[in-house]
């Protein structure tokens, strides 16, 4: 991404905040978008540290790690640190959002103490929980702790319109970006393009992040990219209406992923988001997993049950903040949560029954 469209898209991302804070009824202040924060915010408590310990003084700071800017993680952490920072006066905690590499990087930040939230795709929270996948080598991680679960991701494959690809088998040879090594969409693609019968071998494999592979598609140096995103995206938006026309690829005949990686379910893209991609129907076939938020078992439990409880408590300010979100549940967000449940998060859904 050029300076110029990052600073445009920065300015929009925080337009678009301010706008639905002041529906809200207060301001963003703390919320930023990159910075290596967190480190104020981690503290040495244990997740036994009773649920209700909010202190006077000096607050807390914690910071929710997201995805790139024009992805959907970034807007819904800036959702969820919003309802937090609505109740400063109760909690004390101060909620900001870092834009990051994606699912991986957040898992292994929190772990680490580097953030005290991330976001990340349901495959992702199962894999590092079990020690499979980039945690093949560490082991399962026993420190990651699920707090809810978010919207629903398609692995969404985009492709030039010029370039013929109308099947995700079409992909041979081509140059296809798979996604940076720390997003969720790295592995997506190689599951998918293992389940297609093709392997890394039989494409021009590229590892940018999402934005940089819009940028290459426009230009015509990058042929098709997987992204994993939640549905309406800005990003896909942007180049379904750019000067290069792109086609949403099907990813069908794959029904070995079902059976080899039971957290992939079918999933389908509402084309009726992006009125500028090439005519495929109304709806596009493919697979997807849910976004979800996790924490680690470091975290206090106070803070987990503020974020959970202020997030549950007003679910429909929540979600008017996030078409993506437009599906939410509170039922729904217990679900596809492979990590225990943390249990400052537990002790808010025994309050409100829903265990
Ligand atoms: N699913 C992507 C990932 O885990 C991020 C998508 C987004 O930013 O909305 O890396």
């Amino acid at each position: 991404m050029t300076a110029s469209v990052r600073t445009i898209v920065a300015v929009a991302v925080l337009l678009a905040s301010a706008l639905l804070l002041s529906a809200c009824g207060d301001a963003p202040k703390e919320e930023r978008a990159e910075s290596g924060g967190g480190a104020a915010g981690r503290e040495t408590a244990s997740a036994e540290a009773p649920a209700d310990a909010y202190k006077a003084g000096e607050p807390t700071f914690v910071t929710i790690g997201t995805g790139g800017i024009s992805g959907v993680y970034y807007p819904a952490g800036g959702a969820i640190a919003n309802m937090v920072n609505l109740k400063r006066d109760k909690y004390n905690i101060r909620a900001t959002v870092e834009a990051t590499g994606g699912s991986v990087f957040n898992i292994n930040a929190v772990i680490a103490g580097d953030l005290q939230f991330g976001i990340a795709q349901a495959d992702r929270q199962f894999q590092a929980v079990h020690g499979i996948a980039e945690w093949q080598e560490r082991g399962p991680q026993k420190k990651l702790r699920a707090v809810f679960s978010l919207h629903p991701e398609t692995v969404t494959l985009v492709a030039g319109e010029d370039t013929g690809i109308r099947d995700i088998r079409d992909l041979k040879d081509r140059r296809v970006n798979i996604g940076n090594p720390g997003s969720g969409q790295h592995q997506n693609s190689l599951d998918a393009l293992n389940a297609a019968g093709l392997d890394l071998g039989d494409i021009q494999a590229v590892e940018v992040k999402a934005t940089e592979a819009i940028e290459m598609l426009e230009a015509g140096t990058l042929d098709a990219f997987f992204y994993t995103v939640g549905h309406p995206s800005a990003a896909i938006l942007k180049i379904a209406r750019g000067k290069r026309k792109v086609r949403i690829v099907p990813i069908v005949g794959v029904d070995t992923l079902f059976v080899l990686h039971p957290y992939y379910v079918p999933s389908s893209i509402n084309m009726h988001y992006y009125p500028g991609a090439a005519d495929a129907g109304t709806a596009v076939e493919s697979f997807g997993v849910k976004a979800t938020l996790v924490t680690s078992s470091d975290v206090p439990a106070s803070i987990v049950y503020a974020v959970t409880r202020e997030v549950f408590e007003n679910l429909e300010a929540f979600k008017a903040q996030q078409p993506a979100f437009a599906g939410l549940t509170k039922m729904g967000m217990l679900q596809g949560l492979s990590a225990p449940i943390h249990q400052g998060a537990a002790r808010y859904y025994r309050e409100a029954g829903l265990e």
